[in-house]
């Protein structure tokens, strides 16, 4: 006999958590499932989870930035105001050329900010805690870790995993592991990532952005010491998606990761993230005392890939001319029932993951349409231009 829910929800980092917190508002009947034992193992389990605005001239990916960093600062203020530190980030200029730069765009900022030290500080500005906050998301729902998937199949209008549990619905928060999507046009890029933890003498007051992120210090009071966390670094490296924090505690780097992601590479990027932020502020008497890679997810044009998905062979087969560059309207498109995704959160992924669930489910629940900018549409409809 299959499980059987109204909503199986596969990948809980915070994308896959945000979900299952905004759908358990409308529904009981709700699985989590990961292959990880436990949630917030993968990119989300990375990191710095610092909630900063995205400063420049105005476009809309800076508008849904700046909409999810109010709808995500709130949320985690009002329901786990102790998993959130909300005590500004100063944003620094690198060098003579971005500070022209900054001035340029102060006519455009998006939140209050004043001058501060070397840079902008702005009062949104915060962190967070990763695993506490998917924790917290996922309270109230049913999980399965441990648990791969590597088989979902459209039967008799029920999803089946693993041919194992039946889901009426089906949404997919796998992060940079796409492999569950058969589509084409569904393509992201992993872009890997360090960030570490260390206990300093030093203390500091805000959070800071200049080419790395640089947190305020907490006290610990078993160490006697401030800890503070410094992300993040950036490779495109083509390595095991499958890869998490806790395997890599528990083995040893480099047979996991093969040649690509060495315990040198490893080694390397903390001493550029120690350098980067003592360029920030002095730290004294450091000792790191955790390391955590992750890959982000991150889609060709930056933006995320939310709702329904495109059936590309069926809109094909209906529309031939399709190929040949003509035109239709988005609602001709044939969709995969009951499937969707939230995906593609790049580097902002607690910035972004709430406000999207939030809208996601919305979306669901009153058949709205989601802004298309976040839809998938428009990557169905790049690549079967390209494919002609
Ligand atoms: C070093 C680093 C620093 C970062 N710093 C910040 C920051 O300061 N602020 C910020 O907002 N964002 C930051 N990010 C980005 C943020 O971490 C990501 O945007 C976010 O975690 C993505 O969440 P996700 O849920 O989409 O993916 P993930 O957290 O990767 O979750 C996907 C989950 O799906 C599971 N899964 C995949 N396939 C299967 C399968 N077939 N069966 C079962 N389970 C499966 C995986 O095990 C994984 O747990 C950082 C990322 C990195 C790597």
């Amino acid at each position: 006999m299959y499980k059987e829910y109204d909503y199986v929800i596969i990948g809980a980092g915070i994308a896959g958590s945000s979900t299952s917190y905004f759908l358990s508002k409308h529904f009981s009947s709700i699985l989590l499932i990961d292959r990880n034992c436990d949630v917030a193992q993968g990119a989300s389990g990375a990191a710095g989870a610092f909630l900063s605005p995205l400063l420049g001239k105005p476009n809309k990916f800076k508008d849904l930035v700046t909409s999810a960093l109010k709808f995500s600062s709130k949320l985690y203020k009002e329901n786990i105001p102790e998993e959130i530190n909300n005590c500004g980030v100063v944003r620094i200029p690198k060098n003579n050329e971005d500070l022209k730069k900054f001035k340029t765009y102060e006519e455009y900022m998006d939140f209050p900010y004043e001058k501060y030290e070397d840079g902008y500080l702005f009062k949104i500005g915060s962190q967070v805690n990763s695993y506490n906050i998917c924790n917290f998301l996922t309270k109230n729902i049913e999980k399965k870790f441990n648990y791969e998937v590597n088989k979902i199949e459209k039967k008799d209008g029920f999803w089946l995993i693993n041919d194992e549990i039946k889901a009426i619905n089906l949404i997919l928060t796998t992060g940079a592991d796409i492999s569950l999507i058969e589509e084409k046009y569904f393509s992201l890029r992993a872009v890997w990532g360090q960030k570490i933890d260390v206990y300093t003498n030093s203390n500091i007051n805000r959070n800071y952005h200049k080419e790395c992120s640089l947190s305020a210090s907490k006290f610990d009071d078993i160490k006697k010491k401030n800890i503070v966390s410094i992300g993040a670094t950036h490779h495109r490296f083509n390595c095991d998606l499958k890869v998490c924090n806790h395997c890599i505690k528990s083995a040893n780097i480099n047979k996991i990761f093969s040649h690509s992601y060495s315990q040198s590479t490893v080694n390397k990027d903390t001493e550029k993230l120690l350098k980067l932020a003592n360029d920030i502020k002095h730290l004294d008497d450091v000792e790191v005392f955790d390391i955590k890679i992750g890959a982000r997810a991150s889609s060709v044009d930056y933006f995320p890939m939310v709702g329904k998905l495109i059936d590309s062979k069926k809109t094909i087969e209906k529309y031939p001319h399709l190929k040949n560059g003509s035109f239709i309207k988005d609602d001709m498109f044939s969709m995969i029932d009951n499937l969707y995704v939230l995906n593609g959160v790049g580097g902002r992924g607690f910035v972004l993951s709430p406000y999207l669930a939030y809208n996601l489910v919305e979306s669901i629940l009153k058949n709205n349409f989601l802004e298309e900018s976040i839809k998938v549409n428009r990557l169905f409809k790049r690549w079967v231009k390209r494919s002609s």
